[in-house]
């Protein structure tokens, strides 16, 4: 026998296996038991939310040889037939086919012949918003002088694109999504059935996936078992589904929000050692944010992380703030358009993060090691005139210097190292390009100037140096430029225009 879909095999057979519709399925069900149904539903929600499953229990119902109360027995002629999709009577359109549009041209003229097997001839007709203006216009005519043998129930996900006029002549239910705690006890229910290993937690993650749909959660589910095997695990519903673990995210959120820059990237390499995808981080993130900021105003909803990573994101939020998230979320949002250009995803998350960083808090975190090979172009910053250089040896100047910077800025020094002063010059390399390119944003280029003239002396001037390649490759000698040709460079106008700077000068690599 071929595999049967999870969603197929567990669809609701009865009114009261429906889930999550429970006044959707009591007044069907008087209806049905009054003999009232009418001649024309209309069922709306978003997908998986039991439309399509009601209208075939409805069309069973009516037409049942043996109907207990108002539930069909399911094992008649009628309910099998209907069942196994072989009902000749039990019309099923899907009007976004081009086939649906053909067969409504046929509905006006078969409508009126009498059923074949079944008592009542049933129409479903899904995705009924997509039917075309002529089509729409031959179910109306229908409608307005409707045959006693035949019920219509139109299924749509955009009800305000049926026709009024259509609309009207139709008893509407609007199905609701349906509750995570419901789609989670569904879910526990099927596993049980199926005797499969899954976690409550993976059932719980899932039904939030599923955003109140039954269909998706069920599908979620049926995909998951298939890969994973035997036993399904927290952990390795996450894997599969390319999510950030849920604490991973909280812990990531709460050290860019302490601007603990050592700690977020340390968080990050651990998510990248992991085989972890950038996009699907940067995803979670911006489900954290929203979650934190959702939960700092006192609102939930069936889309957070749960558990006690939704606890720690409050808690998170209330700390932030409102406008430290706000800036956070816009910084994310804004990478996809540099990602789609090919920027470094790695990187520009970095950037991101710790640009958005928001207290100055000291940093303790060590000037790297790396032996960085600069090269190209160096800006200098001309500083006026004043006394007093520090008596501190240099690593301690460093460290002085980034003690006075906001933890933001500081961050940006983290890859950076204090490579020579000489003369008051004060020379920084830095280890990734995008780093520096931020500090010289005017507000990060003049806090720096400002901290190392009170470190290295009112005269201080700064040489801030980019690698334009990663440490630890080869070092290739940079093609000597003419300097004539440097002040006409864009980089340096750009760079000369943001420092005001009028005297640039260039040094060859290796030496300063
Ligand atoms: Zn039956």
């Amino acid at each position: 026998m071929a595999y049967q879909t999870l969603y197929l095999k567990y669809r609701s057979q009865k009114f009261g296996e429906l889930v999550g519709q429970d006044a959707i399925a009591q007044t069907l069900k008087n209806a049905v038991e009054q003999g009232r149904v009418a001649h024309a539903y209309l069922f709306s929600g978003v997908r998986g939310t039991g439309k399509t499953s009601t209208a075939r229990i409805l069309a069973k119902a009516i037409n049942c040889l043996d109907r207990k109360g108002a539930e069909p027995c399911g094992v008649c002629a009628n309910c099998v037939e209907i069942g196994t999709g072989a009902a000749v009577d039990l019309i099923e359109i899907d009007a976004a086919s081009n086939r649906g549009i053909d067969e409504i041209r046929d509905l006006r003229e078969r409508v009126k012949y009498l059923p074949a097997v079944l008592k009542v001839k049933v129409y479903i007709i899904d995705e009924a918003h997509m039917l075309t203006t002529e089509a729409f216009n031959a179910l109306l005519k229908t409608l307005e002088e409707p045959p006693a043998h035949v019920v219509f129930v139109l299924a749509t996900t955009e009800p305000h694109k049926i026709p009024l006029t259509v609309a009207s002549r139709c008893q509407r239910f609007d199905f609701r999504r349906i509750e995570t705690g419901a789609i989670a006890a569904r879910l526990a229910m099927i596993v049980e059935r199926e005797a499969v290993k899954v976690d409550p937690q993976s059932l719980a993650l899932l039904a939030r996936l599923a955003r109140g749909s039954m269909r998706d959660g069920i599908t979620l589910l049926d995909q998951l078992i298939s890969q994973a095997g035997e036993e399904l695990t927290v952990q390795r519903t996450h894997e599969l589904l390319g999510l950030a673990d849920p604490d991973a995210l909280v812990r990531l959120l709460g050290y860019v929000v302490e601007g603990d820059g050592a700690r977020t990237l340390g968080e990050l390499q651990t998510f990248y050692d992991a085989g972890g995808d950038v996009r699907q981080l940067v995803r979670g993130l911006l489900g954290a944010i929203r979650e934190a900021a959702l939960r700092s105003v006192g609102y939930q909803d069936a889309e957070g992380l749960g558990g006690a990573a939704s606890a720690g994101l409050e808690k998170l939020g209330r700390a932030a703030g409102r406008n430290t998230l706000l800036a956070l979320w816009k910084g994310l949002m804004e990478m996809e358009p540099e990602l789609r250009k090919g920027a470094d995803a790695r990187l520009l998350l970095e950037v991101t993060l710790l640009s958005n960083m928001s207290q100055p808090v000291p940093v303790t975190v060590a000037p790297a090691a790396a032996s960085v090979e600069a090269v190209g172009v160096e800006r200098v910053i001309e500083a006026p005139m004043a006394p007093e250089p520090a008596v501190l040896g240099p690593d301690a100047r460093w460290e002085a210097l980034k003690n006075r910077l906001p933890k933001p800025i500081a961050s940006l020094l983290m890859d950076a190292r204090l490579a020579t002063v000489r003369d008051a010059l004060v020379r920084v390399e830095f280890r990734y390009p995008a780093h520096a390119e931020l500090m010289q944003k005017p507000n990060n280029r003049d806090a720096l100037l400002a901290a190392a003239r009170e470190v290295f002396g009112a005269e201080a001037r700064l040489e801030l140096v980019t690698a334009e390649k990663p440490p630890g490759s080869s070092t290739i000698a940079a093609p000597p430029r003419a300097a004539a040709s440097i002040a006409d460079d864009p980089l340096v106008k750009e760079a000369m225009n943001r420092f005001d700077a009028t005297n640039v000068r260039v040094t060859p690599r290796g030496r300063g």
